[in-house]
């Protein structure tokens, strides 16, 4: 039986599981898929404090080996349950369960993807789901938004000064704004908008070139395209065993339990709005310290 357990090994995950390890728990990390979660997989990265710019392999490894130093202990394996029996909360993995007094789940989210020609090829090579975090590496480019919602409006905005071109691809007659009034429009001006339109597939050789869209004749040029049609928790196994939002987000208050004794969240899987990995490391401190101060009552 562990101390805690903790599912996801993104900046959310590793930071709990520092603070509990410091804290002399016995403490496992579940991982189904890369050690260091999403950050592993990006490009540079120039908005994480005390690094004015880091690879995010970089950054993913030293959070996975300061936590391997100090004895935290690493499964690879997936969730697929969650049960609570008494005092004992278990996961349920593919391979093995895990029981625990107290569950961190640090679960991250997922993109949702356009599912075209060329998306995974690209992907940090002209491909992007940031526009915050990569923005700045098409300086003076000419780059494609895809999207209808305030998220791709926003992420236009973002690249509006800093890139040469910024169009938006929207599969709608019109953009579908819920935060932004329709004045928005006139501070996108000089955007090209693609309405009734969808991305068929994506093009180039080392780098993107160029993207067909399927309501006009010839390809469009273009160096990056950022895929802005929202993104998405993976929680459909917790449904009914612990509160999410209407999106699939797990419901936390602002010490990051859940609606279950003994089960934390943080990072990209709350329902907190601001996705970053300062704030997943955030969240992963406050849940490991507030299930620490539970622990001893
Ligand atoms: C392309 C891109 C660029 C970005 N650039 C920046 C940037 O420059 N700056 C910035 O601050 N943020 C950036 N972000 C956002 C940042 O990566 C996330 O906010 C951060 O990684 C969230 O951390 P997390 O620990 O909550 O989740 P994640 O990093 O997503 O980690 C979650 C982990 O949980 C694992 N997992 C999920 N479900 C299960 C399960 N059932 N069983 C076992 N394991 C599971 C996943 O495999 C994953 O490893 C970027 C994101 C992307 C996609």
């Amino acid at each position: 039986m562990f101390d805690i357990v903790i599912v996801g090994s993104g900046p959310a995950g590793l930071t709990s599981a520092i603070y509990a390890k410091r804290a002399g728990k016995k403490v496992v990390v579940i991982e189904k898929s890369i050690e260091g979660g999403q950050v592993a997989t990006i490009g540079k990265i120039e908005n994480y404090p005390g690094f004015a710019q880091i690879d995010g392999f970089e950054l993913a490894d030293n959070f996975v080996r300061q936590a391997k130093s100090l004895g935290v202990e690493f499964v690879q394996d997936e969730m697929i349950d969650l049960k609570f029996e008494g005092d004992k909360n278990i996961v349920i993995g593919s391979k093995s369960n895990y029981e625990a007094k107290v569950i961190i789940l640090a679960l991250g989210s997922v993109s949702r993807k356009l599912k075209v020609d060329g998306e995974d090829k690209f992907l940090g090579k002209g491909v992007s789901y940031c526009a915050t975090c990569d923005g700045n590496f098409f300086r003076n480019k000419n780059v494609v938004v895809v999207g209808s919602g305030d998220s791709a409006v926003s992420s236009a905005l973002y690249l509006l000064p800093i890139c040469k071109t910024v169009s938006i691809v929207s599969k709608y007659p019109e953009l579908k704004l819920k935060g932004y009034s329709k004045d928005i429009l006139n501070k996108l001006n000089g955007v090209k908008i693609y309405y009734n339109s969808n991305i068929e597939r994506i093009e180039g050789d080392n780098f993107v070139e160029k993207i067909k869209i399927d309501s006009i004749e010839k390809e469009v040029s273009t160096d990056g395209v950022f895929v802005s049609i929202g993104r998405m928790p993976t929680t459909e196994f917790l449904l009914g065993k612990i509160e999410l939002d209407e999106k699939g987000y797990i419901k936390v208050d602002n010490l990051m339990h859940t609606s279950r004794r003994g089960v934390y969240a943080c990072g990209d899987i709350t329902n907190n709005t601001v996705k970053q990995i300062v704030t997943a490391t955030a969240e992963g401190a406050i849940a490991s310290m507030q299930a620490l101060k539970d622990m001893q009552k």
